[in-house]
């Protein structure tokens, strides 16, 4: 085993493999995984707009392997059982819009890219640590079976997730509010009645206090069935007590497969992402969409940036702040990063809203028609159905 590399990616999700692919191009890379299988257990609901994938993922067409169903529609339903319905077509978007995954295939992949474009990768070992010399992080100290050891990189990419580390260790503030955590609990179903080509989402107190539920279709009679709830509301009632509640409602013959517990980070961004030898990318770097809690788009897209300025700093000799400070740069004036904290603002309004109030938003736009659909056209609409509502929404447009 080498005990040095030129960049050294921890955590093999989509933001880890992106990074490692994209730097490996040019450096030698080691991407470590602590866990066994790379892409298992899956924490996630699997859900990704088909357009900002493509293009994260450099694509014109997706892979077939990794789609386990095709959404042309949503359907919003508010506490008081009304609901809204909004298609591919009324948001002039391509059929399929929008598609629930096979993360277990995708993210395997993605590892499979890093490897072929020359990184090396090695399962089942943990970062436990980073070698620090005068403030700079030099390497990873690392357990593999039970063996400790340390290799020295020029560069450290941080793409530990929601639970990361690394970022601490490397001297970045990455503390989350408990408010900005969404905790979520979700089954994989088998033998549930659903809308097959549509994702069902669901507002209110009973299931999911600031938050929201979702049934995200796997096929036939199957789904990912789960919600999130902000951390602040958490008490004695844990996200799986509401899951439970909710399935037993809406699915009582549904049996579930697979279960999911996990945090997703749902703050305003993270400023600094950077140190000298370390970038954060994807979940460790706050980087995931507020107000739904989706992050893969946003963390391939960020490991990709990470990847091309991870190159440059080896490129140069140096691999200060100054150079892995384009990389925070760049983060910040890209669409997700420009688009963060209005969507930020967005969830604090969202999620502060009684059951009544989201039921009369719900309200204000049914019937809303194609031509309708945009900013100008639904904001109309409301203003026509509950002017009064216009008002308390007015700052958001
Ligand atoms: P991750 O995918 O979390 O990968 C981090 C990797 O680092 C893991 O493999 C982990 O094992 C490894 N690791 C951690 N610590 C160490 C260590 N010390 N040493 C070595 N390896 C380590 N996003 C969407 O876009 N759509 C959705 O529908 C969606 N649904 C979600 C539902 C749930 C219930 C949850 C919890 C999240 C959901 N997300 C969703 C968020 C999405 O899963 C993440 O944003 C995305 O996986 C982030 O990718 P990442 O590469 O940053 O981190």
């Amino acid at each position: 085993m080498r005990d040095e590399y030129d960049v050294i990616v921890v955590g093999a999700g989509p933001g880890g493999s992106t990074a490692a692919r994209t730097a490996a191009e040019e450096c030698d890379v080691l991407l470590i995984e602590k866990r066994q299988e790379i892409g298992d257990p899956v924490r996630c609901a699997e859900g990704a707009r088909r357009a900002p994938l493509l293009e994260v993922l450099g694509l014109s067409e997706i892979n077939e392997k990794w789609i386990s169903s095709e959404i042309n529609g949503a359907r919003i339903n508010a506490p008081d059982g009304t609901f809204v319905d909004i298609t591919a077509e009324m948001l002039r978007l391509e059929d399929p819009f929008y598609y629930v995954l096979e993360r277990k295939i995708f993210d395997r992949d993605l590892a499979k890219n890093a490897a072929r474009a020359g990184a090396h990768i090695m399962v089942r070992t943990r970062a436990t640590g980073l070698i620090l010399e005068d403030g700079a992080v030099k390497g990873v100290k690392m357990n593999r079976l039970g063996d400790d050891f340390e290799v020295r990189s020029k560069v450290v990419i941080g793409a530990d997730g929601v639970e990361s580390q690394v970022g601490r260790w490397g001297g970045i503030d990455t503390t989350l509010k408990v408010k900005d955590i969404g905790s979520c609990a979700q089954y994989h179903m088998e033998n549930v009645d659903i809308l097959e080509k549509t994702v069902d989402i669901y507002l209110g107190e009973r299931y999911s206090p600031s938050g929201y539920a979702w049934v995200f279709p796997k096929g036939e009679r199957a789904a990912n069935i789960g919600l999130g709830i902000q951390g602040s509301k958490l008490n004695a009632k844990r996200p799986i007590d509401y899951l439970n509640e909710f399935v037993a409602d809406k699915f009582p013959h549904g049996q579930p497969v697979e279960l999911v517990v996990g945090g997703v980070p749902v703050s305003d961004a993270l400023k600094t992402i950077v140190g000298d030898g370390l970038m954060l990318v994807g979940d460790a770097a706050h980087h995931t969409e507020p107000m739904t809690g989706g992050g893969m788009p946003q963390a391939i897209s960020a490991g990709k940036t990470a990847g091309e300025i991870a190159r440059k700093a080896v490129r140069q000799n140096d691999a200060s702040v100054k150079v892995l400070g384009e990389y925070e740069t760049e983060w910040h004036n890209s669409p997700f990063g420009k688009q963060r904290t209005r969507m930020y603002k967005a969830k604090e309004f969202f999620f502060e809203r009684s059951d009544e109030e989201l039921s009369r938003m719900v309200r204000a736009v049914q019937g809303v028609r194609p031509e309708e659909m945009t900013m100008r056209g639904v904001a109309m609409h409301v203003l026509k159905n509950d002017p009064r509502l216009m008002l308390m929404i007015r700052h958001l447009l």
